[in-house]
């Protein structure tokens, strides 16, 4: 069985679903709860952001989960 734990958290995750319990966002894996966490933090920046790019998209997203995996959460 294969062990997989949140790149932010170190939460071992027991039942890997992934998109379920666990989510991929370009290098990192997490899981369930901080996914949920970073989209809220997000959500405000993401809204407001006109136009809206994917490249730059996914760049915040990585920054954002580069700064949480230093500090152990979102
Ligand atoms: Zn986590």
């Amino acid at each position: 069985m294969v062990t997989i734990s949140c790149d932010v958290c170190k939460k071992k995750i027991d039942s890997v679903i992934t998109n379920r319990t666990f989510f991929y966002y370009g290098n990192h894996s997490i899981c369930e709860s901080c996914k949920d966490s970073l989209e809220f933090q997000v959500r405000s920046v993401v809204r407001n952001k006109e136009p809206f790019v994917i490249e730059w998209y996914e760049k915040f997203i990585d920054d954002q989960l580069g700064k949480a995996v230093q500090k152990g959460r979102i």
